[in-house]
């Protein structure tokens, strides 16, 4: 399964899920390279000096240690990937390297979000200074304006990356980079588009039911 999602969306949240409940194995693209890295693999010897050279691991090197994992028997029930592929040529890549081992991509679940909403709810937040109690704007005011609930602290902050021109930002970055694995993942009829802004548990019983469709 790939999981696409934009900052704010919870694909940790659900990714993690998806382990729980179907045994699936979460694999992040620098997870991975970690891993192999530590490992010593002939893949993870050569990330290594990619990176200590200070250069982006090429892509034959990223699906090399995918090779090598997903020959490993804890992934038998099937890998969630999380950042990779980000561009229509990975994804193509990916589709080679996975018919090699004969498998494939089952499910492209692209998680959707209302970018007008998520604004809302990502820029309103701010925190106690003093206990880190959460808040929000419109969604969750102290009882008493400027007073915590929990510790009567009065200082509060927001995160400077939290501001609604940075988080509109990132959603236009985040579907201009999509847009292609999109199409690609569209144009082989396994593309879920789930939409991801109700209840976490909402959109936890989506991914079920798209899970237990396609491994049917
Ligand atoms: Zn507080």
């Amino acid at each position: 399964m790939i999981l696409l999602g934009p900052p704010g969306a919870g694909k940790g949240t659900q990714a993690r899920m998806l382990e729980e409940d179907f045994g699936l194995v979460q694999l992040s693209t620098g997870d991975l390279l970690r891993a192999a890295v530590a490992a010593g693999t002939d893949a993870g010897r050569k990330a290594k000096a990619v990176m200590e050279a200070g250069q982006l691991v090429s892509d034959d090197i990223v699906l090399a240690i995918l090779k090598d994992r997903m020959a490993q028997p804890d992934v038998a029930r099937g890998i969630i990937l999380d950042g990779f592929p980000r561009t229509a040529a990975q994804a193509a890549a990916l589709d080679a390297l996975l018919a090699e081992a004969g498998q494939k991509v089952t499910a492209a679940v692209s998680l959707e979000v209302d970018d007008d909403a998520m604004v809302a709810r990502v820029s309103g937040r701010y925190t106690c200074a003093a206990c880190g109690e959460g808040y929000h704007d419109e969604f969750k005011q102290p009882a008493r304006a400027g007073v915590c609930d929990k510790c009567g602290g009065t200082a509060f902050k927001r995160r400077a990356d939290d501001n609604a021109e940075t988080v509109r930002e990132r959603l236009t970055a985040y579907h201009a980079q999509t847009a292609p694995l999109i199409a690609h993942y569209d144009s082989q009829s396994v593309l879920e588009r789930v939409p991801a802004m109700g209840s976490i548990a909402g959109i936890r019983a989506m991914l079920a039911d798209i899970v237990g469709r396609v491994s049917a």
